[in-house]
């Protein structure tokens, strides 16, 4: 059987470009000038994962060091998938800088500059990772009779023949799937508040066949808990080739009961911002579910997939459609970890980029909004394209991923503006979420073209761009935005996405990808300014049992 995935969601996110050179500034002072690898290096800040662990019981913090162990164990998979042997790399590379630097990415290949091999001698990053045989051609795969080849919980492989054989992920991986199992049957024993409990078991269990998409109803049940585990095989996105294969990963997550009140609300809007997309009826006939759940954390580790390269602030999981369906999702808002991002990224990025003037708009509550509604709006528009052929993921092939982020992010300020002309939000402007989301657009499009996030930015860029949405003030390289065609080109660009999706257009996609996916040079100039202000591209944690004071 094959499961059919939507996209979850790493949020937002992004990169910069490895070839910044020494400013004048630098030039003149006195500085040791900066090696190649020790720039790449300084893309990234570091940050202290923290809370404030009161709000946890005494049997709930001996959890903790259990987790984060199984969290280790994901990253260790992690690596095996992403990209092989990770000792063996490690201990071949003498330049500390770079030693550091293939750590932040599990590997290699600098996903903050399009896959790029940063040591010499390793060659492309293979589009399928390690989840194929890189000899494997996507017409082999396609012409395979092969039974699991599809499932997201194999890898493909050779036999002595060399003919493809798909390998279930608790054999491929049994080591850590054996040790993870034990270590999470025995914090359930630990849990008290019976949702945890539950999910748990039933996460103990899925690791010894399986059964991940059974044991994510189990989450979806659990409610009241203060301490969340997300964990397991998840997000595709590191799959390039088909976009199938779930990638490991783990969050623990403390719930922040107060922020998640605020946005409690929001869920039960959802039925009626679907009716009000600027689409025709048939490109929004799904009616999204109503029970799905917004709340906001302190994450305290991240670990594998989410912890490579840019780092994830946002979650909407699970990702299995036929949940959606039938219970929807739940929406994870990781507030610290925006809070880094926003202090530390987006209000410098805006100091060089936004008009002066409207730098005032540039707010966390915005930011935090925005990314919010990004989650939320992964649930509207429609899962299958209207010709009844299959899921517009299926359709939309390498690009899915791509689209559907864009969808997420086109929709929430869509959302954002709708929520807000009719008064149900009552923090802030409209012109604090369209400037924030402008600068957000600069902050996003540093991930470069390896990322989908990446890359629904660059075509959002151009399409707003050529919509009027923002001028550039040549004197200065100031962005400004125009307010009254910003709320056209959101509606305009909402439109085209989800028309995009409900058609399958495939071949649309590709050309409006090759025409506008990409950074042009004048976009490129005022990225290489935030470059040469040592702006950082994204955040790496100092965490665990010591950062936490455990
Ligand atoms: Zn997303």
């Amino acid at each position: 059987m094959q499961k059919l995935y939507t996209l979850g969601c790493l949020a937002l996110i992004l990169l910069l470009f490895s070839c910044n050179k020494p400013t004048e500034t630098q030039e003149e002072s006195n500085e040791p000038t900066m090696s190649e690898s020790e720039k790449r290096l300084a893309k990234y800040t570091s940050f202290k994962l923290t809370t404030d662990l009161s709000k946890l019981t005494e049997k709930e913090k001996q959890m903790i060091p259990l987790l984060i162990e199984v969290a280790g164990l994901m990253d260790n998979i992690f690596w095996e998938q992403a990209y092989g042997d990770k000792d063996a790399l490690l201990s071949s590379i003498s330049d500390e800088a770079d030693k550091a630097f293939a750590k932040i990415n599990y590997g290699p290949y600098d996903r903050l500059d399009g896959n790029k091999p940063f040591i010499e001698g390793v060659g492309d990053k293979p589009a399928g990772a390690n989840f194929y045989p890189t000899d494997m051609t996507k017409e082999e795969f396609e012409g395979a009779e092969l039974e699991g080849k599809d499932d997201d919980y194999t890898i493909l492989r050779r036999d002595s023949a060399g003919k493809l054989i798909a390998i279930p992920y608790y054999e491929a991986y049994k080591e850590e799937y054996e040790k993870a199992s034990a270590l999470l049957a025995q914090a359930a024993e630990l849990a008290e508040e019976p949702g945890l409990k539950a999910y748990l078991e039933a996460r103990s269990q899925a690791f010894k066949d399986n059964s991940f998409v059974k044991s994510d109803y189990v989450w979806m049940d659990m409610k009241d808990n203060t301490l969340d585990f997300v964990v397991g095989p998840i997000e595709t996105y590191e799959d390039g080739l088909f976009g199938r294969k779930a990638a490991h990963e783990a969050y623990i997550l403390i719930k922040d009961k107060e922020w998640s009140s605020r946005l409690e609300k929001y869920a039960a809007f959802l039925p009626e911002l679907q009716k009000g997309l600027p689409v025709e009826e048939k490109y929004k006939a799904t009616l999204p579910g109503t029970n799905s759940q917004l709340n906001a954390y302190d994450v305290v580790y991240y670990a594998g997939d989410c912890n490579a390269g840019s780092k994830t602030i946002a979650i909407n999981l699970p990702n299995a459609e036929e949940i959606h369906e039938s219970k929807g999702s739940r929406r994870l808002q990781l507030k610290n970890a925006m809070q880094a991002k926003f202090d530390k990224i987006l209000l410098p990025i805006a100091d060089e980029l936004i008009a002066e003037e409207q730098r005032k708009h540039i707010t966390f509550n915005a930011f935090f909004s925005n990314t919010m509604f990004h989650e939320v709006a992964h649930g509207l528009g429609i899962k299958n394209t209207l010709d009844g052929k299959g899921t517009v993921r299926d359709a939309l092939k390498e690009y899915a991923s791509t689209i559907e982020e864009g969808k997420a992010d086109i929709l929430g300020i869509y959302m954002v503006t709708q929520l807000f002309e009719k008064g149900e939000i009552p923090q802030g402007t409209l012109e604090d979420f369209y400037v924030t989301f402008m600068a957000g657009i600069f902050r996003s499009v540093r991930f470069g073209v390896a990322s989908s996030h990446g890359k629904a930015n660059m075509l959002r860029f151009y399409f707003f761009q050529e919509m009027g949405a923002f001028t550039r003030d040549a004197e200065t390289g100031a962005y400004r935005v125009n307010f009254e065609k910003m709320k056209e080109a959101i509606a305009a660009l909402s439109a085209k996405i989800l028309m995009i999706q409900g058609d399958g257009d495939y071949d649309g996609t590709v050309k409006w990808v090759a025409e506008q996916g990409k950074i042009g040079a004048d976009l490129q100039a005022d990225l290489d300014r935030l470059n040469d202000a040592n702006i950082p591209v994204d955040i790496i944690f100092e965490q665990g049992k010591e950062a936490l004071g455990l």
